[in-house]
C-alpha cells in the first residue's frame, strides 16, 4: 500500500511496437497537496507522462496508480474525476460561446443538476479571478484570461490534482506570471496537488519538488534550489537556468547576502 496520490512504478512506454521507448523505467511518487514541476527538453517525455496519468495512454511496462486506482481501461472514468488537465493552446479547449457555457461543459457532461452547476461555475470563476467575465466570449479574452477560464473549467469538476501541460507556453510574461500566481494560490486554498509540465525553468521556482526528465528517464528529482545549483549539468541536457537564479548566484558569489534567496520573479521586482 502507498500513501502517495500518484505513483509511477517502473513505467516504460512507446507509441508503437516498432517505435523507440519514450519513457524508460520511470518511477516517482506525488503526494496530495504537493506541487511537482516536471521539466525537460522537448521530446524528453513530459507530455507522455501527463497522458499516462489520466489514462489517455497506457504503459506497456510497469504500473501507474492514481488516488488508489491502477490506471487501466476499467478505471479511467474514475481516475479522470480526480485529474484536471490544462493544455498549451487555450483556443483548442473552448467549446462554449460564453465563458459561462464553457465552464458548464464539463459539468453538463457529468450530469450535474442546473442549480448546482450555476453555483459551481460562480465559485470556480471566482477562484481564478474571472467572475466579471461570465458572459464574455472566450475567444476575445487575453491569453492569460483564457487559461484562467480553462483552469476554472477544470476546477468546477472538483479535481484532486491539476496538471498544467505547457499551459503558459503561448502567453506573454505577464500572462505567465498571472497563471503561476493563480495556481499557487489555488493549491494553498483548495489543497490540490499540482503538476506543472514545462521546458521553462522560470516556472519551477514555486514548486515543492522538481522532476527533471532527460531522454525518457528521470534525470534528477530534487528541490528548485538544488536544481538551479546544477547550472552546468542542466545546460548539458538543453536546459538554461533563468536569469533570476543566475543573478542570485552571482550576488552570493560576490558576498552580497539577501535576507531570503530570491527565486521568485516578484521578489526581485
Ligand atoms: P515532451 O512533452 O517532453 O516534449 P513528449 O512526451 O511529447 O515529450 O514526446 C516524447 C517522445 O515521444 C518524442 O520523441 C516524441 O516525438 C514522441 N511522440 C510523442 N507523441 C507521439 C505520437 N503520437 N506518436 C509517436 N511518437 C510520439
Amino acid at each position: 500500500m502507498t500513501n502517495s496520490f500518484i505513483e509511477f512504478r517502473n513505467v516504460s512506454f512507446r507509441y508503437g511496437k516498432d517505435q523507440p521507448w519514450v519513457l524508460k523505467n520511470v518511477s516517482f511518487t506525488i503526494d496530495s497537496n504537493e506541487w511537482v514541476a516536471v521539466i525537460g527538453h522537448n521530446g524528453s517525455g513530459k507530455s507522455t507522462i501527463a497522458k499516462l496519468i489520466n489514462g489517455l495512454l497506457f504503459p506497456q511496462e510497469g504500473e501507474i496508480i492514481v488516488d488508489g486506482l491502477t490506471v487501466n481501461e476499467h478505471t479511467i472514468w474514475d481516475v479522470r474525476k480526480s485529474v484536471g488537465m490544462v493544455f498549451q493552446n487555450p483556443d483548442n479547449q473552448f467549446v462554449g460561446t460564453t465563458v459561462r457555457d464553457d465552464v458548464a461543459f464539463g459539468l453538463e457532461n457529468r450530469g450535474v443538476p442546473r442549480e448546482d452547476m450555476l453555483k459551481r461555475i460562480d465559485v470556480s470563476l471566482g477562484q481564478v479571478g474571472m467572475s466579471d467575465y461570465l458572459l464574455h466570449e472566450p475567444h476575445r479574452l487575453s491569453g492569460g484570461q483564457k487559461q484562467r477560464v480553462a483552469i476554472a473549467g477544470v476546477l468546477a469538476i472538483s479535481p484532486k490534482v491539476i496538471i498544467l501541460d505547457e499551459a503558459t507556453a503561448m502567453l506573454d510574461p505577464k500572462g505567465r506570471l498571472e497563471i503561476m500566481q493563480t495556481v499557487s494560490h489555488l493549491r494553498q486554498a483548495e489543497q490540490l496537488a499540482l503538476i506543472t509540465i514545462t521546458h521553462d525553468l522560470n516556472e519551477i521556482t514555486r514548486a515543492s519538488r522538481v522532476i527533471v526528465m532527460n531522454k525518457g528517464e528521470v534525470w534528477l528529482e530534487s528541490n528548485p534550489r538544488d536544481v538551479f545549483s546544477r547550472k552546468e549539468d542542466l545546460l548539458q541536457i538543453g536546459l538554461d537556468t533563468p536569469f533570476v537564479a543566475t543573478f542570485a548566484d552571482e550576488l552570493s558569489r560576490q558576498g552580497i547576502k539577501l535576507g531570503k534567496q530570491p527565486l521568485n520573479h516578484e521578489e526581485l521586482m
